[in-house]
C-alpha cells in the first residue's frame, strides 16, 4: 500500500474525506494515487476545490495542475493527520493579518503553490510599523 494513503487511512483523515464526499452528493473515482470526489454541492468551502485525507473534493473535476496543487494536500494531512485542521487555520489567520487574504501567507498553501492552486499573492502589509520619518520628534516642537 502507499505509505502516504496508508498514512492517511490511519489517521483517520481520508475516511473523513469520503464521509463528507458522500454527504455532500459528490461521485468518487480514483485518481492516480488518490481519489478525486467532484459534483460537490454544498457552498461552502467556496474554493473551486479542496483536500481532506486523501480526497480532493470539488465541484467539478480539476485541472492537472491544480491536482498536483491538492496532491500537495495531500501529503501534509499525512504528516500532520487531524492536526492539519486547526495548524490549516492557524496559518490562514496568519496570513490574513500579514496580506489581508488567507492564502498568501499560509505555509500550506505555499508548499502546495500558490500559483498552481489559483491563488494571486498579496504583498505583506506594513501596519503597524513606522518609518523613521514617521516618527514625531521628542519634545516641544518650538520653546
Ligand atoms: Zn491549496
Amino acid at each position: 500500500m502507499d505509505l502516504v494513503v496508508l498514512l492517511n487511512t490511519v489517521n483517520l483523515t481520508s475516511g473523513a474525506g469520503f464521509l463528507l464526499a458522500r454527504a455532500a452528493g459528490c461521485t468518487v473515482r480514483r485518481r492516480d494515487r488518490f481519489w478525486e470526489a467532484t459534483g460537490y454541492s454544498w457552498s461552502q468551502p467556496r474554493a473551486a476545490a479542496f483536500t481532506v485525507g486523501c480526497v480532493v473534493l470539488s465541484r467539478r473535476p480539476v485541472s492537472e495542475v491544480v491536482w498536483q496543487h491538492e496532491q500537495a494536500h495531500v501529503r501534509q494531512y499525512a504528516v500532520l493527520g487531524p492536526a492539519f485542521w486547526p495548524a490549516y487555520a492557524l496559518a490562514a489567520g496568519w496570513s490574513w493579518l500579514r496580506t489581508g487574504d488567507w492564502w498568501s501567507r499560509n505555509a500550506f498553501e505555499r508548499g502546495a503553490g500558490l500559483t498552481a492552486g489559483g491563488y494571486v499573492e498579496r504583498p505583506v502589509r506594513r501596519f503597524g510599523r513606522r518609518s523613521r520619518g514617521d516618527v514625531p520628534a521628542a519634545g516641544p516642537v518650538s520653546a
